[in-house]
């Protein structure tokens, strides 16, 4: 779950990160309380979660009420790269010497903490990593060890942050890595992390991701969820109780099981094509269940053709084909159906798909998963650019 900034900064609050005095603003009125209560000259930020929101006139300068009136009158409402902002965060302006760039993140294949510094912040950290790779210090942190503040300070001296600010940058680094463990983030990056004119260190930014799987711990994460913007289909598929995931190709997946998807995108990636989305209906999945990801799936403009494989093992494969054929029937699919389908009552379910009526160029069944596979991506990428 991503946080807006406010959120985020209010987070890094908890562990002693320094962050600017402010406060969140849904009005214009508020956000001059707001300012009142901070400080002049105050930043007005717009809260959107995308980057770049300075560059698009979300990001504000105001040294006096007429001039919070004005910009968080512009701000509000405002569209940010396809984002409405619906709220303003108006903290105490900060006057600024160097940003940097910090962040902590898992690295999957190493099996462990990634820390990652630069002198050069500010700026999308992609560019400076296309630029000058050398300029991120990428540092491992045993989850066993942990990050001290000694392995900070080294980390920041490789950095090349300057003597004046080490000992800042190290303090923040220590602390940022425990609101990234006992917070259970998969990201907190602070982008840019500023040195002030006065010499302290402080986070001007601040990104965070909460790991899903941990909210049973933080029954507080209650309050991020109640402002948690879903797009329309990840809305839809949490509704009807589906595991989905959007992605950026054009092959539909729907899929039993987790490893069964996953599997699934795997194999659709190597014989050329590109997933559309990750869809798991879970064992047992019923007719139900089906129409409702055919829903889900049909909904993506994107989608040129919807690969569904299903294992029955304990979804039975005659309940999933009625359910693709009651969708059908229902919807209007955008794309056609390549069906790869084994397992309990296999034989039923092919019977079913066979006598549905659905014509043979929107229903395309296929023995294995690599046939199925290649049927899917040869329709996907053969249709692009046409109806
Ligand atoms: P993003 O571009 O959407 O990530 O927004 P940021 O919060 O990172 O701000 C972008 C840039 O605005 C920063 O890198 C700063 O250069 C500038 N900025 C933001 N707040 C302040 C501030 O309080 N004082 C000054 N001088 N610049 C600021
Ligand atoms: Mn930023």
């Amino acid at each position: 779950m991503d946080l807006f900034e406010y959120q985020g900064k209010q987070y890094f609050a908890r562990f002693d990160i320094p962050v600017s005095p402010g406060g969140v603003a849904e009005t214009v009125d508020e956000a001059v309380a707001q300012a009142e209560a901070a400080g002049y000259p105050v930043v007005v930020k717009a809260q959107v979660q995308v980057g770049g929101r300075g560059k698009a006139g979300g990001i504000k300068l105001a040294n006096d009420a007429v001039e919070v009136r004005t910009h968080a009158g512009d701000i509000l409402g405002m569209d940010i790269k396809g984002h409405v902002v619906k709220r303003v965060w108006v903290e105490q302006a900060s006057d600024i010497d160097e940003e940097y760039y910090a962040s902590l993140t898992l690295d999957r294949a190493a099996k462990q903490h990634l820390l990652m510094l630069s002198a050069e912040g500010g700026i999308d950290i992609e560019e400076v990593a296309a630029r000058d790779p050398d300029a991120i210090v990428k540092h491992h942190v045993d989850p066993v060890d942990g990050l001290s503040v000694e392995v900070a300070r080294q980390a920041a001296v490789d950095a090349r942050i300057p003597e004046r600010a080490v000992d800042g940058v190290a303090d923040i680094l220590a602390k940022l890595y425990r609101c990234y463990t006992e917070g259970d983030c998969d990201l907190a990056e602070i982008n840019p992390l500023i040195l002030k004119s006065d010499g302290q260190v402080h986070a001007l930014d601040a990104k965070v991701s909460l790991d899903g799987n941990a909210s049973f711990r933080h029954p507080e994460w209650d309050e991020y969820r109640a402002t948690e913007e879903l797009d329309e289909r990840e809305q839809l598929a949490r509704e009807k109780g589906l595991q989905y995931i959007g992605l950026s190709g054009s092959v539909g997946i729907i899929a039993n099981g987790a490893g069964l998807a996953m599997s699934t995108l795997d194999v659709v990636n190597q014989v050329g094509g590109q997933a559309a989305n990750f869809l798991d209906i879970g064992g047992g999945a019923n007719a139900d269940v089906m129409a409702a990801a055919l829903d889900v799936i049909n909904s993506d403009e994107d989608v040129r053709s919807i690969f569904i494989n299903i294992f029955g093992g304990i979804t039975r494969g005659d309940e999933v084909a009625n359910g693709i054929v009651e969708a059908a029937g229902r919807v209007r699919l955008r794309a056609p159906m390549v069906i790869r389908l084994d397992g309990t009552n296999a034989d039923e379910a092919r019977r079913i798909l066979a006598e549905s009526g659905i014509p043979a160029s929107q229903l395309i069944t296929k023995p294995t998963m690599l046939d199925a596979a290649r049927e899917a991506v040869r329709i996907a990428n053969g249709s692009e650019g046409g109806a």
